[in-house]
């Protein structure tokens, strides 16, 4: 061998090698908040090419005998990253994949999991909300994300949940609720008993403006309930791991409160939507993330809503 030849041989090993190493899955970085509970911190931002949709609050609790995924994140690729930071921390299978409410930053994983045979748990409304918006929110993804949304796609619920029901991981219950229309018409929570810790999904923000896509009316009764469970960990859907409690939940139920009474007061008023979208809430700005994306879409919600009140 000459050479050229041998210098083309070493160039084409190291391609190989290279590729292999852009292959080998990245785990998603996750904290371990209570024992057997591991939360991944999602940015706190509207998914953008530059976080790869990696945008809401997922992870896992272990159990002795399998493990349950809680929400799986954006992408496809990100439901990968997740499943790679699993098996860093335990060889035990994905017996459940659980989705706390329809958005597409808690579902767009699902599919990198079908290969583990999960049961896919949610909500009895889930999989219809799912249905009703599928096209719309892979046509979403794929304008946000473009290439980084490759693959992903909607897996609907196999097993689903009506009031209240139990996964049993060995050696660890999760109890399931489903709850009165709030941040949807399908929010979930998971609840790990063993540890106290709560996942609320989207029914807590913390930091991060909450949305209103179901009701301001029911999700402010969710609250009070939710607050009766004063769990010793929390886990919201987007924000900080394991903020303080009660206060992060008082946040969201003033904002939401106050949402509530300037819009039935506007209306009151005769006030036009346009109006109360431009003078409602202006003060809450400085005190969430993502105000200017989420506030006036969350007073017309609310709007609309509550005009039937009258
Ligand atoms: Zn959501």
């Amino acid at each position: 061998m000459n050479l050229a030849s041998a210098w083309r041989r070493m160039a084409f090993v190291i391609l190989i090698a290279s590729a292999t190493i852009v292959r080998a899955q990245q785990p998603l970085s996750v904290r371990q908040i209570a024992p057997g509970n591991f939360a991944h911190r999602g940015h706190d931002d509207v998914a953008t090419p530059a976080n790869g949709g990696d945008i809401a609050n997922v992870g896992f609790v272990v159990g002795t005998r399998c493990v349950a995924v809680i929400d799986t994140g954006g992408t496809l690729a990100e439901g990968r990253a997740l499943r790679a930071a699993i098996r860093a921390v335990t060889p035990l299978p994905v017996c459940y994949v659980i989705n706390t409410h329809m958005h597409p930053d808690h579902i767009f994983g699902n599919a990198a999991f079908r290969d583990d045979h999960p049961q896919f748990v949610g909500s009895a409304k889930l999989a219809q909300a799912e249905a009703a918006r599928a096209d719309n929110y892979l046509r979403a993804l794929n304008r946000e994300l473009g290439a980084a949304a490759a693959g992903s796609e909607i897996v609907a619920p196999t097993r689903t949940i009506d009031g209240i029901g139990t996964l049993d991981l060995g050696g660890r219950k999760l109890t399931l609720r489903t709850w009165k229309t709030a941040h949807t018409n399908n929010d979930l929570t998971v609840y790990d008993e063993k540890s106290g810790t709560l996942w609320t999904g989207d029914l807590l923000f913390a930091g991060c403006m909450p949305v209103v896509d179901g009701s301001v009316v029911g999700w402010l009764d969710d609250i009070a309930r939710i607050r009766q469970m004063n769990p010793r960990h929390v886990v919201p859907g987007h924000g900080p791991l394991d903020p303080p409690w009660p206060q992060t939940l008082d946040a969201e139920q003033r904002y939401l409160a106050d949402l509530a009474r300037d819009v039935r007061a506007a209306i009151k008023k005769g006030e036009t939507i346009q109006r109360a979208v431009d003078s409602i809430g202006l003060d809450e700005r400085r005190k969430w993330l993502l105000y200017d994306v989420y506030h006036r879409r969350n007073v017309t919600a609310a709007y609309a809503e509550l005009e039937w009140e009258q």
